[in-house]
């Protein structure tokens, strides 16, 4: 997934369900024994899953849905096929949040008879937890059952809320624990199982899924998919809408709405390059096709790493294809992440750093190291920033278990940005000859698994650390992964360009230049990002009016200019850009872009009401996990900082 996390909304979760958390160690896992014909180890207990995987896994899924847009539902059934470990057991423990359970059987696909089961009350993260008991230890048990219209998993537009107003649209975002919203089971990164679904939708719609879609197939309200490689749960995925196909290459393509499909053709064309590149680095892309489907505006996230199956933003469609390490970001995750996976969410830096370097890896190849440092350099920034508002405890990378706490908001640039310089530490020290090695063989030995810190921990050590004596100290490697902040043996990023930038910069704001006559012309997004941003906290209404007057920064189309441009705006007191912001605001729902905003208003009475305001009409057309970060940032009493 690729996000910024608004740091109030993830704050306020973090701040009043774990005031006691900074003085938890990690509990000690309990991690059963691999049988001969387990490789790898069951996984270790998830705190954010009711599911016990040491007891019985789920194998396999079949789904039978109906897309209902009248009701907002998804109803039907999921059979699922079961891999009995405790010989003494006989109740199968699945998650579900906000689901109608009509009925439950088991059975051997044949013969079904109904099952006894019991749905606890609902817990404000968890959700419910679904216990049914077994007579014997079945191979099969099939639910029948319907989401909820606020499943918080599904998002739902009506025709309006889409680009070609005439055809409704739905998708779900399962990271990090919304599958159980949608389909009842066990729910945590620790357990992998294949796929198959049958999707009935309106004629006129178009179902796609994380799994092998046809580009070829008719529209006609009948779908059929399978995943062949075993999954965990949060990268279960469904998109249904008014969706037409365009190819990048043989193997990878474009699902969009009609009107945007040959700009999104055009912008991703770099995609068949990037997988070469990738797999150059890290071996086989194992996943068949890879294709990426354009969402409307209201994605939360910048995009979501679903198998065969990107879903993505549309806000990085900006026409120079300066935002498409966002492809390249969640294409990585095709390895770090999909391939092997975070056995539980505390370890998402397994996850999200690794990816977060493998982008760095393929925007390096294909862009070179001048893109590659640009981006650097914003993200350590932006961490930096982050960093101010996050708990020493979550400064860690190898996190202690995220007990009551919701993973979401659990979630911070550090996964992202520490993980990624973390790697980069260990390649310069060690070199890429044998480094890259290093990191192909994490993803070999570990493929279509799911693991933790302590695993890598015991990896690095095996395979870099006693191989290369002499590059790397205990002390150092400690310090990256328990310990809060960035190393001060860390090395900095820096970009020629982005001196260039600051030059011109300081040359406008000592008055020796005009904004007009500064040297722009080739500026990509993140130069302009950087200009921006090394701006003072606040500016005079005058030097707003100036700025806006040479470059148009209020209303660009651009979200990474203008989430950044309207903080400041309203930082200097200028209230000329509150149309814009205000447009801005309702248009867009993914986090990262519209949340610093959102907070910036929020310090004022003035600006806060305003925001209300905005949010208000915004609110039908956002996903309720943006509703949920933004309700945050509104509130009443804004989150103590810790
Ligand atoms: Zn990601």
């Amino acid at each position: 997934m690729r996000l910024a996390v608004p740091l109030r909304a993830s704050m306020l979760a973090a701040t009043l369900l774990l005031p006691l958390a900074a003085c938890q160690k990690p509990a000690p896992q309990t991690v059963a024994p691999p049988t001969a014909s387990e490789v790898p180890a069951m996984p270790a207990h998830d705190v954010n899953s009711y599911a016990e995987p040491e007891h019985v896994v789920v194998k396999h899924l079949a789904l039978d849905l109906t897309v209902d847009f009248e009701r907002k539902v998804l109803e039907g059934a999921a059979t699922l096929d079961l891999d009995w470990k405790d010989a003494a057991s006989r109740q199968l423990v699945l998650d579900t949040r906000d689901l109608a359970i009509a009925k439950v059987e088991g059975g051997d696909g044949a013969t079904w008879q109904e099952l006894k089961y019991a749905l606890a009350p609902r817990d404000a993260i968890l959700g419910s937890k679904l216990a049914i008991e077994l007579p014997a230890q079945l191979p099969k048990v099939r639910i029948s059952y319907s989401s909820s219209p606020q499943a918080s998993g599904l998002q739902w537009l009506t025709p309006a809320m889409t680009l070609g107003k005439k055809t409704p649209f739905m998708f779900s975002q399962s990271e990090a624990i919304h599958a159980r919203s949608w389909v009842p089971l066990q729910d945590t990164p620790g357990v992998r199982f294949t796929y198959e679904a049958h999707i009935t939708t309106p004629k006129n719609v178009m179902a796609v899924m994380s799994a092998d879609n046809d580009p070829k197939a008719p529209r006609d309200g009948d779908y059929s998919f399978t995943m062949p490689q075993a999954i965990p749960s949060y990268l279960m995925a469904i998109a249904a809408g008014d969706l037409v196909f365009r190819p990048i290459n043989e193997r990878a393509g474009v699902w969009a709405e009609p009107a945007m499909a040959d700009k999104a053709a055009k912008e991703f064309e770099d995609t068949g390059k990037m997988i070469d590149t990738a797999e150059q680095l890290y071996g086989p892309y194992r996943w068949g096709r890879y294709d990426i489907l354009v969402l409307p505006p209201s994605f939360p996230f910048g995009g979501m790493e679903n198998p065969r199956l990107t879903f993505a933003t549309p806000t990085v469609i900006v026409g120079d294809k300066s935002l498409v390490s966002l492809i390249a970001h969640e294409l990585a995750h095709s390895w770090s992440g999909n391939l092997v996976t975070n056995s539980s969410w505390k370890d998402i830096w397994l996850n999200e750093g690794f990816t977060t370097y493998v982008q760095d890896r393929i925007v390096e190849s294909l862009y070179g190291v001048e893109a590659s440092d640009m981006e650097k350099v914003i993200a350590r920034h932006g961490l930096a920033e982050e960093m101010k508002d996050i708990k020493p405890d979550d400064q860690l990378l190898a996190l202690a278990p995220l007990t009551g706490r919701d993973p979401d908001e659990a979630l911070t640039s550090v996964a992202y940005i520490k993980g990624q310089w973390f790697l980069t530490f260990l390649e310069d020290r060690y070199g890429r000859a044998v480094f890259d090695p290093f990191l192909r063989k994490w993803f070999d030995d570990h493929a279509f698994t799911s693991t933790d810190s302590a695993e890598f921990e015991r990896f690095l050590d095996a395979e870099l650390v006693a191989k290369n004596p002499g590059k790397a100290t205990a002390a150092e490697l400690h310090a990256w992964l328990h310990e809060p902040g960035i190393p001060a043996f860390a090395s900095a990023a820096s970009s020629k360009r982005f001196d260039a930038v600051d030059e011109a910069r300081g040359h406008w704001l000592a008055g020796h230049a005009a904004a007009t006559d500064l040297d722009t012309a080739k500026w990509t997004t993140q130069e302009w990002v950087h200009f921006i941003e090394g701006m003072p906290e606040t500016l005079s209404v005058a030097q707003i009016q100036s700025l806006n007057d040479a470059f148009h920064f209020t209303g660009s189309a651009n979200g990474e200019i203008a989430q950044r441009w309207y903080p400041l705006t309203i930082r200097s007191g200028d209230l000329s850009a509150r149309p814009a912001i205000a447009a801005f605001l309702a248009r867009i729902g993914r986090r990262k872009l519209i949340m610093p905003t959102y907070g910036e208003l929020a310090k004022t009475p003035d600006g806060l009401a305003f925001a209300r305001a905005v949010f208000a009409k915004a609110r039908p057309g956002l996903h309720p996990i943006t509703i949920v970060s933004v309700e945050a940032a509104l509130a009443d009493k804004p989150p103590a900082k810790p």
